[in-house]
């Protein structure tokens, strides 16, 4: 197993590609750390974990808010003193015209996908003192391409790319510092597209690889950045998209 003996906390993991993450991880020996904005669901990941033979701990934390992060590694260390790896997976898309957008939901964006990155990680490396980590985001192909009517979530995922790269250098050689930039995967976030038979034909065409992703996909990926295996790997964006932004 990839992860043994390890302690993971995956922001965002009551549901969706977080979930996946958690579980994944679970599988390859490490304890978890599920979090989320709301607590609902988290019990039922914690229960997969432990059917999986490891220990794991649900907490509510809005990755927003200062205090709620600081009490989220709190609990963390109580339960299993330090956290060797932090996967900052915690999102929200919104689909709003430029003029439209409002600098409320602009911030909440902004704030909820690219501040969470910075609050997290601050806290990790705090707690983590001189031992060896590795932190891995979640970004997304629309940190690298242009997506109409999303203006604060690219901008919030180019931001989590570029913090990647910064990151990286800031915190070598102890801490590895990585992204996985999804395309379109199947989760409760795209079932608006699902739901939509005209809009998935169109982005089913723009994929290479013909299909949406699956949440399993982004969870191995992320497993080996998190992992040994990715021992000479930092800074380093990879996009897990059917071949999206390579055309
Ligand atoms: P999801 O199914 O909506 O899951 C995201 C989880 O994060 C939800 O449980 C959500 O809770 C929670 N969350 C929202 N705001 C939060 C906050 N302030 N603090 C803590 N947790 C919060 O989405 P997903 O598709 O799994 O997405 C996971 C990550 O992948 C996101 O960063 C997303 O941008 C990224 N991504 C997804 C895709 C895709 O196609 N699905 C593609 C590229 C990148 P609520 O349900 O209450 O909002």
């Amino acid at each position: 197993m990839n992860l043994q003996g390890k302690v993971a906390i995956v922001t965002g993991s009551r549901r969706g590609i977080g979930k996946a993450i958690a579980i994944e991880m679970a599988r390859e020996g490490a304890d978890i750390v599920i979090s989320d904005i709301s607590l609902d669901e988290c019990n039922d990941v914690c229960n997969e974990i432990k059917t999986l033979g490891r220990r794991s701990l649900a907490v509510k934390c809005d990755v927003s808010k200062r205090k709620d992060v600081e009490n989220l590694f709190k609990q963390a260390k109580k339960k299993f003193g330090t956290v060797d790896i932090l996967v900052n997976n915690a999102g929200i898309y919104r689909v709003i015209p430029l003029t439209k957008m409002t600098e409320k939901e602009w911030d909440l964006v902004i704030d909820v996908n690219l501040k969470s990155v910075f609050l997290c990680t601050q806290s990790f490396v705090k707690q983590l003192g001189k031992k060896k980590g590795s932190v891995v985001s979640i970004a997304s192909i629309a940190g690298e391409v242009g997506f109409a009517n999303s203006s604060a979530y690219c901008a919030s995922k180019a931001g989590i790319i570029t913090l990647t790269k910064e990151l990286a250098m800031e915190l070598s050689p102890n801490i590895r510092v990585n992204a996985v930039g999804p395309g379109p995967i199947r989760t409760p976030m795209t079932k608006f597209i699902e739901k939509d038979k005209k809009a998935l034909k169109g982005i089913v065409a723009a994929i290479p690889l013909g299909r949406m992703g699956e949440p399993e996909e982004i969870a191995k990926a992320v497993v080996f950045l998190a992992s040994d295996n990715a021992s000479y790997v930092t800074g380093q964006t990879l996009f897990v998209d059917g071949g999206w932004v390579s055309q």
